[in-house]
């Protein structure tokens, strides 16, 4: 998955082109730059790729989560409903914008299940915000009908699934919104960086302006812009969308490269009967970040963990004891350890999360995601695969 094992001439072009003319901020200072807009370059890139009308980037997959909900208009009070299995980025988006976030179950897809979101649709709910964890995706068609028939906004999280599609659509580009990270360890990366998708003008028009301070970007003297209301700064400097630039063109090949390594690894695992492997909703095509399985129980998923790890094959994560992407382990969000104090609607919103996600932890306490890289010869996947086959079945 991670695009920085691609580095090579392409980004450093990009970045010296940059250095050459000095200009590392994306707006103004036209006379120096050389006709270098390297951000704009990667939203014209990004927009094409992603077969949207538009495309924003921005410093990182937060700040593109952030911008969005605030160019979809939600802010204090309002529910966003999230799955229990994500990125912490998920919850600090929505309570950036004074909203709250409410957990949601997940199912074989390891994304949301829509029975679950419709039940947890109240009348303060203003947006589904399905994450398509580890390369594959939620079902769409289903958070689309249940969106449309609440009068919901869908935002796609797409940080972990760029170069994926549903139903020939680019994963990010089905739903009102969709965004990416190009953090460090994401297939495409700026080093620190995101995007956002949209075909919506009026979310576009908003987002280049709540980016950057609410400036209406008219004309070109910065000094003289008006700011028609409020934004921030979570503007992508010219150096980070110059590696950008490079690593979304490599996209095709991470893919194509990462579908090779995933199949080896699937095909040799399928031997096995007692392992299965996750749902990929029907019209739906993996990025092939990760290959996620699962044990027939959490005993035999925790025991396969470890012996994976004992015969060194690296990189696989059994998130039910994560930090960062499972519920469980989110006490921060769950006891409101916040540094300034949250408003009365975030307190008493926040309540509802305090329960137990019990389909949720069914399918996570099975759930082991193996990590696919670009680097790996062909004889290194094989020689993978076959200490990946002996090593769950040495605990089976
Ligand atoms: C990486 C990631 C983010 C946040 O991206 P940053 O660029 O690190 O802020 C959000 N959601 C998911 C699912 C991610 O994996």
């Amino acid at each position: 998955m991670p695009g920085f094992e691609l580095f090579g001439a392409e980004e450093k072009k990009e970045v010296q082109d940059v250095l050459d003319n000095g200009v590392l901020m994306r707006y103004g200072f036209d006379s120096m730059r050389n006709g270098h807009h390297k951000a704009l370059e990667l939203e014209k890139d990004l927009a094409k790729k992603m077969q949207t009308q538009y495309a924003q980037v921005v410093s990182s997959g937060t700040a593109a989560l952030t911008v969005a909900l605030a160019c979809a208009e939600i802010g204090s009070g309002d529910e966003v409903i999230m799955p229990t299995f994500t990125f912490v980025a998920s919850f600090e988006a929505i309570l950036s914008v004074g909203a709250v976030p409410v957990l949601c179950d997940i199912d074989d897809t390891l994304t949301l299940d829509p029975k679950a979101v419709e039940a947890a649709i109240t009348p303060k709910t203003k947006a589904i915000m399905p994450v398509h964890m580890c390369g594959s995706m939620a079902d769409l068609s289903a958070l689309k009908a249940i969106s449309e028939e609440h009068n919901l906004i869908l935002l796609e999280d797409a940080c972990q699934a760029i170069g994926g599609t549903y139903n020939g659509k680019p994963l990010g580009s089905y739903g009102d919104l969709g965004c990416f990270s190009f953090d460090y360890v994401k297939m495409v990366t700026c080093g620190e960086g995101g995007g956002l998708i949209t075909n919506s003008k009026i979310y576009a028009d908003r987002a280049h302006k709540y980016q950057d301070h609410g400036h209406d970007h008219v004309g070109n003297d910065r000094g003289a812009e008006t700011h028609p209301f409020l934004g921030y700064n979570y503007r992508l400097s010219e150096l980070n969308a110059a590696v950008g630039i490079a690593q979304l063109r490599k996209l095709d090949h991470i893919l194509e490269v990462q579908e090779k390594n995933y199949t080896i690894l699937r095909d040799a695992l399928t031997s096995i009967p007692e392992v299965t492997f996750r749902r990929v909703p029907e019209t739906g095509v993996e990025s092939y970040a990760f290959l996620s399985i699962f044990l027939p129980n959490e005993d035999l998923a925790r025991k396969t963990h470890k012996a994976l790890g004992a015969n060194n094959v690296d990189a696989c994560f059994y998130w039910f004891d994560n930090n960062w992407h499972y519920y469980k382990k989110w006490e921060h969000l769950l006891e409101q350890k916040s540094l300034g104090k949250f408003s009365n609607e975030i307190q008493l919103g926040l309540q509802k999360n305090k329960r137990s996600f019990d389909p949720s932890d069914v399918w996570m306490g099975r759930t082991i995601s193996c990590l696919i890289k670009l680097n790996w010869t062909e004889a290194e996947v094989k020689e993978r695969a076959s200490k990946m086959v002996s090593a769950i079945k040495s605990v089976l």
